[in-house]
């Protein structure tokens, strides 16, 4: 007896899986260079989860053999005293992609320290000239910011072509929401951005072939915002309160993945899907610098 319609599942597009075959050809790649790339990582203060994400991303780099710089600065610095950490690794010829972990304390202009960041060591692409690049027609940036840079190797290496298509970015971000809809646009498709004062975002759900959810609210995009058939990527890491949990909360996406999946043709889960994909386009990213700057030597 075949399963009933109630039974119809999207292909799950596993983001860890594909992220792992990402750093196994990064780490094929670096054992052949002779002066391998480097990554600098600056974090200012003590926040419990920026300290999570910066073991993560040395691990990773570890692992795949580039080389892993770091600078713990406390956070009572000032301003120039990270400035000035920036400097001395954009000075450092070992170091090929600098991130600044976000957020800074309070006291500090982001924008000021994320723009000291020299443009060809800008792996995170935050630069607004690499994000001015991204935007015009007929540039190319030196480095693609990561989150929404996996977005689109995911759609790419689950044999989906965003060509014609229309796709809708919910979330505007400097960090992903904006950048993935310029991506986007880059790779043919139509797009539309909802942003929190959209009218009836659910309609424009409803048209698109491809939705990446990147609002941070828990669960938002819902199965009847979804048209049968559509790929969806989720963005979102929200964590719920969850007491059958040792601690206390679990990680959902900003779409209602167990509902949604039961109309879309292909979707990302939560935790597992983008997430790794991002430390993974890091990885790459800088990849990519170290071999610019041995090019250009
Ligand atoms: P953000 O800076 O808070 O931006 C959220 C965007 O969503 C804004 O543009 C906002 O619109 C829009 N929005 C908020 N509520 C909305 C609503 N009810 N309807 C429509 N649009 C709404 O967040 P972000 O940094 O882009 O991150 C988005 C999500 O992705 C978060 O859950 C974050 O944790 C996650 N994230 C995951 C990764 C990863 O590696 N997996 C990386 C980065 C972020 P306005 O512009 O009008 O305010």
């Amino acid at each position: 007896m075949g399963a009933g319609p109630s039974a119809a599942r999207g292909e799950i597009i596993d983001g860890k899986a594909i992220a792992a075959t990402i750093r196994e050809e990064i780490k094929s790649e670096v054992s052949t260079m002779k002066t391998k790339p480097g990554l600098a990582v600056v974090i200012v203060g003590e926040r419990k989860d920026s300290q999570t994400y910066v073991r993560m991303k040395r691990k990773a780099c570890e692992e795949v053999g580039i080389e892993s710089f770091h600078a713990e600065i406390p956070e009572t610095a000032t301003e120039k005293e990270v400035l000035d950490v920036v400097k001395k690794f954009n000075a450092d010829a070992r170091v090929h992609g600098i991130l600044v972990q976000l957020p800074l304390p309070k006291h500090m202009d982001e924008e000021k320290i994320l723009a000291a960041i020299s443009i060809e060591k800008d792996v995170d692409g935050f630069h607004p000239e690499n994000i001015g690049k991204l935007a015009m027609k007929g540039h190319e940036p030196l480095f693609v910011p990561c989150t929404p840079k996996g977005c689109i190797e995911l759609l790419k290496r689950s044999g989906v072509d965003p060509s014609g298509k229309n796709a809708v970015v919910v979330g505007r971000s400097n960090i992903v929401g904006m950048p993935a809809a310029m991506l986007l646009m880059g790779a043919n498709a139509t797009v539309t951005v909802v942003h929190s004062k959209t009218q009836n975002p659910k309609k424009i759900c409803r048209e698109a072939d491809i939705i990446v959810a990147a609002c941070g609210s828990a669960e938002m995009v819902k199965r009847d915002w979804v048209k049968p058939g559509a790929v969806v990527i989720d963005v979102g890491t929200n964590g719920v309160e969850d007491k059958t949990k040792k601690s206390g909360y679990r990680l959902v996406g900003d779409v209602d993945y167990e509902n949604v999946r039961k109309v879309a043709s292909k979707i990302t889960p939560v935790p597992g899907g983008v997430g790794p994909m991002t430390i993974a386009m890091l990885l790459s990213n800088t990849l990519a610098s170290g071999k610019r700057a041995l090019e250009n030597k």
